[in-house]
């Protein structure tokens, strides 16, 4: 099947050529006719299946040759990242035919936003709270509502954001049309899920969680002391050209950016605590080439989209066979090819176990040949945590209460929790 197949608007085959898009995928295969003839749209589709221009084609399809200065289209998505992709995704499928895009979210100055609102922009992709800020103000009425995306709608789920949605929906009118993209379906997605649809066509792409086919998946074992060592060994010894660095909290992103930085691998890091101007410069520098290594929570990561991203690396293994989904997700994006290195110390093994069982893989254990495994813990020149006069291990496990937990902090807990859950049943 041929884009041209799917009777899109001219401007938008155009877009799709020149995005170097050469056929639809499952996803956009199975969404779009259905789509085109105006049914809702519940589909379950993992990031990277090519689920963002499955549901934009049809919307813009239908905007084209409608009047501007309306705000027709609203997509919700749940980070500050995916809407800035979806944004981007939006603004190079549409570059033949003026449709205009905004992102609302936090972290940011609200008058460019309220800007976007008065203007009628189009399509608005905002993360929840910021968009209810803006509902206060009677510029966002959006009456004119007729295209609603919930995207990525469990992780919505996951990060509490379900309220938020429910009050958003009685703010806005009955949308003309709704697609619902979501990884996963539990109870309280199923049940919204029956509020907001109408006769929806249902669209399963992946039954069994699987990552892309274009993965090889590697594991390192080593000790908690020297995984700061292994990783800048592994990124001197040559395969690896760039990187996205996962780690399960903030202060462990900060602190391994450092190790790097001084170890001479130019890094940034990307999460909750940086501000959004932090975080789309540390995403620039890393897409240019400028930083070789992104190091990155679970959260602040959804959405990124590097072209020719060829390493995802688990610093920390993930609590949730989901969440190394996702993360893995970031690499062989569309067919290509990728490697997900995962470094796991003892203590670790078992969450490992859980995401091998999952995924039905098992994943090769590699020694690092002429590493010095037997080095004592914190010796130079590669210390794994901040503090070298501390054993290593002590330094990573101590527990911290978090000054303020925010959306990011308290999605983790939960992770990890029903991570630990799902391990003893
Ligand atoms: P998504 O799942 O929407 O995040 O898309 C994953 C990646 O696939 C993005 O880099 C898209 O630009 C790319 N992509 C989407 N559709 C296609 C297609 N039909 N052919 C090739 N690449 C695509």
């Amino acid at each position: 099947m041929s884009f041209s197949t799917l009777k899109l608007h001219p401007t938008l085959i155009r877009g799709v050529d020149k995005l170097g898009f050469l056929r639809p995928s499952p996803i956009q295969a199975k969404a779009i006719p259905p789509a085109l003839e105006g049914r809702d749209l519940l589909a379950c589709a993992a990031t990277g299946s090519g689920k963002t221009a499955a549901f934009l084609l049809p919307i813009l399809h239908q905007l084209v040759e409608k009047p501007r200065g309306t705000t027709r289209g609203l997509v919700l998505a749940p980070t500050r990242e995916l809407a800035c992709q979806i944004r981007d995704d939006l603004n190079a499928l549409a570059q033949f035919n003026g449709i205009k895009s905004a992102v609302v979210h936090g972290g940011v100055v609200m008058g460019p936003q309220k800007t976007a609102f008065r203007r009628g922009t189009d399509v608005i992709i905002a993360t929840p709270g910021r968009l209810l800020d803006h509902f206060q103000h009677h510029y966002a009425a959006l009456s004119g509502l007729e295209f609603l995306v919930l995207d990525e709608a469990d992780r919505m789920l996951d990060m509490g954001f379900l309220p938020d949605i429910r009050r958003i929906l009685q703010h806005v009118p009955k949308p003309k049309q709704v697609f619902f993209f979501s990884a996963t379906m539990p109870p309280p997605i199923e049940k919204l899920t029956r509020e907001i649809l109408r006769e929806p066509v249902r669209i399963t792409l992946q039954r069994k969680a699987a990552p892309a086919e274009g993965v090889s998946h590697t594991v390192y074992p080593v000790l908690a002391k020297q995984r700061g060592a292994l990783l800048v060994e592994l990124l001197r010894r040559g395969h690896i050209d760039n990187a996205l660095v996962f780690t399960r909290t903030k202060h462990r992103a900060d602190r391994l950016a450092k190790v790097l930085n001084r170890n001479g691998i130019f890094s940034e890091r990307i999460h909750g605590n940086r501000s959004q101007p932090q975080r789309t410069k540390a995403l620039a520098g890393f897409k240019s080439g400028k930083f070789r290594v992104l190091v990155a929570t679970d959260i602040a990561a959804r959405g990124i989209d590097v072209d020719a991203l060829g390493h995802v690396v688990n610093f920390d293994v993930p609590g949730a066979p989901e969440d190394y989904i996702h993360r893995v997700g970031r690499t062989a994006r569309a067919e290509a090819k990728g490697e997900a290195i995962t470094l796991v110390m003892p203590e670790s093994e078992s969450d490992l176990q859980d995401i091998e069982r999952a995924l039905g893989l098992t994943i090769p254990r590699i020694h690092l040949e002429d590493f010095p495994y037997d080095v004592a813990p914190g010796t130079p020149p590669h210390p794994p945590h901040g503090n070298t006069n501390k054993p290593a291990q002590k330094a990573g496990n101590r527990k911290r209460k978090p000054a303020k937990i925010d959306a990011e902090s308290k999605y983790q807990l939960r992770r990890r929790r029903n991570g630990k859950r799902r391990t003893s049943s």
